[in-house]
């Protein structure tokens, strides 16, 4: 296939998923996206003074609840917002929510999350010591994954959860938890098995990256790069004095 016989293909495929009945010419396209762009900025500019005002979990949760601009909310059953202790130190965050968690309302309850409570219980931690949610609060469709755009709709929302919490430690489960919180465009094998930082405004906190368990139950012979990243976590966890 030649470059630009692929580049065709690819922009009619990007109009037919815009819905797109006539065709458009490849400037057009550009002019899409940036006015998506536009149209995301402007709305989470909105979205960010509401969230400012936003002093507790429960609202914040309320908040979440009733925002109907992300399409993930209109085909969910439920709006996933955390499960575990608020007051922990330690504050998980994951992707999005599968099949079983939209049906139950929590996050990681399905056969990764029972892989991930495995994992933590070697250090011992449990819902009873650590505080859990997701990127994104709602199931996309078929489990695929989130898009840029609603990854960077969803983004403000976590990022008020873990200054709500105030969490002194940050375990990123999977790639795109972990780009999206540390705002790094490199791969999850790049980024687990060193610390991070997480930074917002004030907010230092550090974040260490592991393997997704969802992988993990794909691809077993990698579990032993999550045990030694959990190691990692245990040592700084005995480091700060805490749990
Ligand atoms: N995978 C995630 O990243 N989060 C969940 O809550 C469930 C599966």
């Amino acid at each position: 296939m030649t470059k630009s016989f692929e580049k065709n293909i690819d922009d009619l495929r990007f109009q037919i998923e815009l819905g797109v009945s006539e065709t458009v010419s490849a400037k057009t396209r550009e002019d899409t996206k940036n006015v998506n762009l536009l149209e995301i900025n402007s709305k989470l500019e909105h979205e960010s003074n509401e969230l400012s005002e936003i002093k507790s979990l429960n609202d914040l949760q309320s908040f979440i609840e009733n925002y109907d601009k992300c399409e993930l909310s209109h085909t969910a059953r439920s709006t996933v917002f955390c499960d575990g202790n608020a007051d922990a130190e330690i504050m998980l965050i994951g992707e999005a929510p599968g099949n079983q968690e939209d049906i139950e309302g929590k996050p990681f309850v399905g056969k990764s999350g029972q892989l991930l409570d495995k994992i933590l219980k070697t250090i011992n931690i449990d819902r009873t010591n650590c505080y859990i949610s997701n990127i994104i609060p709602w199931r996309p469709p078929g489990n695929r994954n989130p898009t840029a755009e609603e990854i960077s709709m969803c983004l403000p929302f976590i990022k008020k959860h873990i200054e709500l919490v105030n969490p002194k430690i940050l375990l990123l489960v999977g790639s795109i938890s972990s780009k999206s919180i540390l705002n790094k465009n490199l791969g999850i094998t790049k980024l687990r098995g060193e610390w991070h930082i997480y930074k917002d405004g004030d907010i230092e906190i550090p974040a260490l990256p592991i393997f997704h368990p969802a992988y993990l139950l794909r691809r077993p012979n990698n579990k032993s790069y999550v045990m030694r990243d959990i190691l990692l976590f245990k040592r700084k966890i005995q480091d700060m004095k805490f749990s």
